[in-house]
């Protein structure tokens, strides 16, 4: 069997997501995590992570199904210091058992981000070279992967399934329906540490020149990339291959 043919035997493998859709719309995150476990196996199931202000409740969830599914941390080279502290304490208060920290090619960025000035003049591309290839890179191995999005967050992301078919793999939503009601209570039962950044009056934290603070009447996502149109760094809004 040559690598083609064995990609496409795993990926008609999957069950179709709209059929796991259906089965986990009312699921809890816990048994949304668990149902992509038993599909496709630890070994083929990754939980991508910001580190940001909500992420601690997702990794609670996921730590306790099982602390040793893969993380993928996208390192872009621009985050905060006070986020790469925070990766490290979540790591530790939950026991995290596998986080990877995923940097973008040195290369791409010496060759098309040279002056680290991407981000102003075409925030498409910067976000492209360090973020969606390098998590398409550090995806190879899976089959599925986990992610925190929630529809009360709006736009895009407002009507998003709880299960959707990201072309070569399966792509699990589990706080979907979560509210944010519902993500205060596991901060609160667990006691989790805050992001170190929320203290100062940022409701959402990215990479630094993209990120500022919010107004109490602004939505959480108001901070990223303000004044431009964009609203996604492009790891949702298209199928990584
Ligand atoms: S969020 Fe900003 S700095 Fe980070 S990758 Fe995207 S454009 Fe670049």
């Amino acid at each position: 069997m040559n690598a083609i043919t064995a990609q496409v035997s795993s990926v008609s493998a999957l069950p179709p997501a709209d059929e796991l859709d259906r089965a986990l719309r009312d699921a809890s995150p816990a048994e949304v995590i668990a149902a992509a476990l038993k599909t496709v196996g630890r070994d083929k199931l990754a939980l991508v992570s910001s580190f940001g202000t909500e992420s601690a409740a997702l990794l609670k969830v996921m730590a306790e199904v099982d602390p040793a599914i893969p993380v993928i941390f996208l390192d872009t080279g621009w985050l905060f210091e006070e986020t790469l502290a925070y990766r490290d304490t979540l790591i530790a208060a939950l026991g995290l058992e596998d986080v990877r920290s995923i940097k973008p090619a040195e290369e791409t960025l010496s060759r098309e981000d040279p002056d680290r000035e991407l981000w102003f003049s075409d925030p498409d591309a910067c976000c492209r070279i360090r973020k969606v290839e390098p998590l398409a890179r550090a995806l190879r191995p899976f089959s599925a992967w986990i992610n925190g999005r929630k529809r009360f967050q709006g736009n895009a992301r407002a009507d998003i399934p709880v299960v959707e078919d990201d072309g070569a793999r399966l792509k699990f939503n589990p706080f979907a329906n979560v509210s944010r009601e519902e993500i205060a209570a596991i901060f609160a039962r667990a006691k989790l540490p805050r992001h170190p950044l929320v203290a100062s009056g940022y409701l959402s934290v990215g990479c630094m020149p993209c990120t500022s603070r919010t107004t109490e009447d602004e939505d959480s996502r108001a901070g990223r990339w303000r004044g431009r149109a964009k609203t996604e760094c492009g790891i949702h809004t298209m199928k990584i291959s």
